[in-house]
């Protein structure tokens, strides 16, 4: 898809801060409808109060954010930031992210955190793209809500299988000392930022490797949160 600047990325009409890259009618309609649990962001009848699942066996992380789920037009957005090498996408789609952020501090008192940290592609794909597109969405969110964020803060030691493929019992094998940490990050409140959570083993992954290190508290904010 090409892009015009100046133009909605979505519906193509005029926008009053072309760095915006969405309107405010298309950034409402993308917006998740459906009602999730603040902690693990699946489907639950309470937005306020962890679900059942989360009472019973709660994850690692305290809080998670999504923008929506993984549906369109936000799941093409983020295929072609990730594939079609747009990466001035990355800017706009911050933004979406920064604004749900910002509604869960006011709904449900999100806490604040103070360090982000982006999920680390292999080096071989990192090349590969020439960008990692979690990093892309780190560095304006770092400026706009004053956190710290170091690229370099986590890295994939091993190449990894494609997750979604692979059985929850492979899943968890297969993260297994993928990553190391290669800053400290004690006494830290953090948030993990990927575009698109899907089983939530990645992160479940990190936030267990950042807690064992010391962070205070680990939250995990994506643009997408598959259902
Ligand atoms: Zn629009
Ligand atoms: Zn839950």
């Amino acid at each position: 898809m090409l892009t015009v600047p100046g133009l909605c990325w979505l519906c193509r009409m005029p926008l009053r801060l072309s760095r915006w890259g969405i309107c405010s009618v298309c950034t409402r309609a993308v917006k998740s409808r459906i009602r999730c649990c603040p902690q693990c962001g699946l489907p639950a009848n309470n937005e306020k109060m962890p679900c059942g699942r989360c009472l019973q066996k709660p994850p690692l992380w305290s809080d998670l954010v999504a923008v929506s789920d993984y549906i369109q037009p936000l799941s093409g957005l983020i295929h072609q930031l990730k594939f079609s090498a747009q990466s001035q996408l990355a800017q706009p789609l911050a933004r979406l992210l920064l604004l749900g952020v910002m509604h869960a501090r006011r709904t449900r008192a999100l806490p604040r955190v103070d360090l982000l940290i982006s999920v680390p592609l292999h080096s071989r794909r990192h090349w590969r793209r020439g960008y990692n597109q979690s990093d892309l969405l780190c560095r304006p969110l770092a400026r706009w809500l004053r956190c710290a964020w170091h690229p370099q803060t986590l890295k994939r030691i091993h190449a990894t299988a494609i997750q979604h493929q692979l059985s929850a019992r492979l899943r968890k094998r297969n993260l297994k000392n993928a990553f190391r940490l290669e800053l400290p990050v004690k006494g830290r409140h953090i948030a993990i930022v990927d575009d698109v959570v899907t089983t939530g083993s990645t992160v479940a992954e990190l936030s267990r490797l950042l807690l064992q290190s010391g962070a205070a508290s680990v939250q995990v904010w994506c643009l997408c949160r598959t259902l």
